[in-house]
């Protein structure tokens, strides 16, 4: 039987950032998304096919060389939109144990459960330019939420700060 490597399909890498999610982080940006929000910070990572395909554990590797403090973000894109091929390399990283934060365009009530299963981390929401604000921590208009997973396993919902 011949075994087919998942794949998934990047738009971007960020080795560094302070501003998608808490603390310094990597950033991995995924490719595709069928949102279409109007002011769209990231247009050029909507369209599926424009971006590079990757075999998962090929991802797994470079993200373990690169990202020495083991926080990610994963945005896109709409990350969710390839949720089965991400979650693969999602289970990866937790095996050494990654801080994983996901950047989604969709609502809380519309994320599966496996994600808040399997991550520390998640932006929900998508972007709404008549809420834009350039100040609120992490979000780019202020419908956005940021939900964090408690070392009990409860989620929160942090109190993004403005400034
Ligand atoms: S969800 Fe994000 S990437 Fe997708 S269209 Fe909206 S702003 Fe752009």
């Amino acid at each position: 039987m011949i075994f087919m490597e998942k794949k998934l399909e990047i738009a971007g890498w960020k080795k560094t950032s302070c501003d998608d999610g808490p603390g310094m982080r990597s950033v991995l940006f995924l490719q595709g998304c069928s949102m279409n929000c109007a002011g769209c910070h990231n247009k050029i990572a909507q369209k599926k096919g424009n971006g590079e395909l990757w075999d998962v554990a090929e991802i797994a590797d470079s993200i373990i060389q690169q990202c020495h403090n083991k926080r990610l973000t994963i945005s896109g894109g709409e990350p969710l939109e390839q949720w089965q091929e991400l979650k693969e390399l999602i289970a990866m990283l937790a095996e050494r144990n990654f801080d994983i934060c996901i950047y989604t365009g969709w609502n809380k009530e519309e994320v599966p459960d496996e994600v808040f299963q399997m991550v520390n981390y998640v932006k929900c929401g998508s972007f709404a330019a008549d809420l834009k604000s350039d100040n609120i921590h992490y979000v780019g208009s202020s419908n956005q939420r940021m939900f964090k997973r408690e070392t009990s396993g409860e989620w929160v919902e942090l109190k993004l700060q403005i400034g």
